[in-house]
């Protein structure tokens, strides 16, 4: 079953750039995909549209069977777990607990199933023992698998990761990498780590200038770069 469906989207911004041009594509339940394309591609844009923090211009956009419009945004903020480049736009509390707690307390779960969710999410992230560390004070590669547990305790169906590699050390990508291999959820993963791309997505979807220029097998596509 597809877990996200773009139609046709394009989009411009005020100032009049066409930062996307007719962009479809569908990923399906457990598919892990990779979102490629030099700077300026639009790839944030594309992701920043798949929980409604940009709106749709022209075209649809399905997360499960709900329609990324206004009313849905805050179930489709639940079910797409978006995590931005730099952790510090994410972590904001005071705690590690306070962080991954933050979305769950938003959705209105009691104290016990908020801690089980933080619980479950800190797991899943191999970081239960800092629940009680100052967010602002972790490494980045630290800070990295927080802000992918504040998504992870809302239970949500598919994973949307800008670079999630970008700035880390060798020893911190590739726990960050085998984390990404672990969790179960799709993923949409926008990447310059080819390698990465080669170890962890099956399927990649080329970016340029704003269009998808291919979508398909990492082996066929990234045979020769
Ligand atoms: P990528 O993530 O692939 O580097 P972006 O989605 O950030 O690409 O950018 C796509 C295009 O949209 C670029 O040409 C960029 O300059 C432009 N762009 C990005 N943000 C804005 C903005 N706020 N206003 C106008 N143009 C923007
Ligand atoms: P950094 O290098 O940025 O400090 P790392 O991602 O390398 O961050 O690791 C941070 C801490 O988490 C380290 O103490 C490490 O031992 C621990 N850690 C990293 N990955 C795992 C894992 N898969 N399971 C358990 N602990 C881990």
């Amino acid at each position: 079953s597809c877990v996200i469906e773009v139609k046709n989207l394009s989009y411009a911004y005020p100032d009049g750039h066409q930062a996307l041009h007719d962009v479809s594509f569908r990923i399906s339940h457990g598919e892990k995909v990779a979102l490629i394309g030099p700077n300026g591609a639009g790839k944030s844009t594309l992701i920043l549209h798949l929980n409604g923090i940009l709106p749709v211009q022209q075209g649809e956009i399905f997360v499960g069977d709900l329609a990324v419009v206004p009313k849905n945004f805050s179930r489709v903020r639940a079910l797409v777990g978006l995590v931005f480049q730099t952790p510090d736009d994410q972590l904001f509390s005071p705690t590690v607990f306070d962080d991954v707690a933050f979305g769950p307390i938003y959705q209105g779960l009691s104290p016990a199933q908020v801690q089980e969710r933080v619980d479950y999410a800190l797991s899943m992230v191999h970081m239960r023992e800092y629940a009680p560390r100052v967010s602002h004070h972790l490494s980045v590669g630290e800070k990295k698998r927080i802000a992918i547990a504040t998504v992870l305790s809302m239970n949500p169906i598919a994973l949307v990761l800008d670079e999630p590699t970008a700035g880390l050390d060798p020893r911190a990508r590739r726990s960050l990498i085998e984390l990404l291999r672990q969790l179960p959820q799709s993923m949409l993963v926008a990447t310059h780590d080819l390698p990465m791309v080669r170890e962890l997505f099956p399927r990649t979807i080329v970016m340029d200038q704003g269009r998808i220029v291919a979508d398909g097998s990492t082996d066929v596509l990234l045979h020769d770069e």
